[in-house]
């Protein structure tokens, strides 16, 4: 990670249009930051950055990331890992969750103790742990996902006893069998559960719920809808997912995922607070249109401005990191500029467990700052009060 000057990690960033420091509070202070956390001063003489009547926000929070650069988080190569952050950290995504998508139990087990290596070893700082995204999914809900690598609640139960140090976060489908279980388990120990793939039923949804089910994966995809079998409408897990309170939601903003009319249902439905930004970036990001690519078990194909699965039958996670659908949120939903930086800091900071030490500007949080254009594009990023500087390094061209 080419976190670069600063060397201290001290640096003030000032001349800023405003400073979305925390959802609801914005100010034009200069933001000091002593020592890589964020400072009401600094004695070392802190490295200045202009943002130079730019936007000011915590770095970005992306806790959807399956890879970039041609390289999918479930190798269990560090140097793909590193590859997929700094490609990541460079559009301004400072903290990420390593999305795991479908694959078999030894691969899973290995990109755990990969992310574990990383996080011990202090290797990674923007990594801030694991997001399993299956293999305990609905096969009719499977989008993606390998459908001979998806396994019962039971088998993942077993799959993560003991638990995995790195795990932060899992996505299943709380209606299967045994789910309940699995689901008590993990949040007994802290990892958060998402509703994702599923055909959860608002009953299964509601259990999962009082079990500690605290978060929806990206809503419409992988979601089962409304189906009318007689006279009687019954919701799926959309509809449930938009009647819902009190959890906390994904949406893909690439503007290929959800059109601008279903980006401002979700915004009115959970608001700014409970609606997180995602990548689900893939290992197609930052790739030619039609270049091939793994995630997890499955092959996807880039095209112009997304992927789909090689037969196209589905949408392949997304070719966009979180920064650029920051920015497409904003342009399709007219949302403020402070209710979109809180959808991409501190509202998926919170889903994860991570606020506010990431996701905000408090004092004492983290020093990761991004510089935003008037259009919410990425000037300047920086990591521990470090300025990031350079290329990205080399991805797959
Ligand atoms: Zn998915
Ligand atoms: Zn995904």
């Amino acid at each position: 990670m080419r976190a670069e000057g600063g060397g201290t990690g001290c640096a003030v960033v000032h001349s800023a249009a405003s400073v979305h420091a925390a959802p609801g509070l914005q100010h034009r202070e200069p933001v000091v930051i002593c020592r890589g956390r964020v400072s009401v001063g600094c004695p070392h003489g802190p490295v200045p950055v202009d943002a130079d009547g730019g936007v000011v926000g915590p770095g970005l929070v992306d806790i959807h990331v399956h890879g970039a650069a041609g390289h999918d988080l479930t190798e269990p190569d560090p140097a793909a890992w590193h590859r997929v952050l700094d490609a990541h950290l460079h559009a301004g995504s400072t903290t990420v969750l390593a999305t795991l998508a479908s694959t078999g139990p030894a691969g899973t087990a290995a990109a755990l103790a990969t992310a574990a290596r990383l996080l011990d070893g202090g290797l990674a700082p923007t990594l801030a742990g694991v997001h399993l995204e299956g293999p305990c999914l609905a096969e009719t809900q499977r989008g993606a996902h390998e459908a001979g690598h998806l396994r019962t609640a039971t088998e993942v139960l077993h799959e993560l006893t003991p638990l995995p140090t790195a795990l932060r976060m899992v996505t299943l489908a709380p209606e299967l069998p045994g789910a309940g279980t699995l689901i008590s388990y993990l949040t007994g120990q802290g990892v958060r559960v998402s509703a994702g793939h599923s055909a959860a039923t608002p009953e299964d949804l509601a259990r999962a719920q009082r079990l500690g089910l605290s978060h929806l994966a990206h809503l419409w995809s992988g979601q089962s809808t409304l189906t009318r079998p007689d006279l009687h409408r019954i919701p799926g897990l959309l509809e449930a997912s938009l009647a819902s309170d009190g959890l906390t939601a994904e949406v893909i903003a690439d503007g290929h995922h959800l059109p601008a009319a279903l980006l401002t249902i979700a915004l009115r439905c959970f608001g700014p607070q409970r609606l997180c930004l995602v990548s689900d970036a893939t290992a197609g990001t930052g790739l030619a249109v039609g270049s091939a690519f793994r995630t997890g078990a499955s092959r996807g194909r880039v095209h112009d401005g997304y992927a789909a699965t090689e037969d196209r039958t589905s949408l392949c996670g997304s070719v966009t990191p979180l920064a650029v659908t920051t920015a497409r949120m904003r342009e399709l939903t007219g949302a403020p500029a402070g209710d979109v930086v809180t959808m991409a800091t501190a509202t998926p900071a919170r889903a994860a467990g991570l606020y506010p030490r990431k996701g905000s500007l408090l004092p004492g949080a983290d020093g990761d700052v991004v510089v935003l254009g008037p259009d919410l594009s990425v000037r300047t990023v920086i990591l521990g009060g470090r300025p990031v500087t350079g290329e990205p390094r080399g991805g797959a061209r």
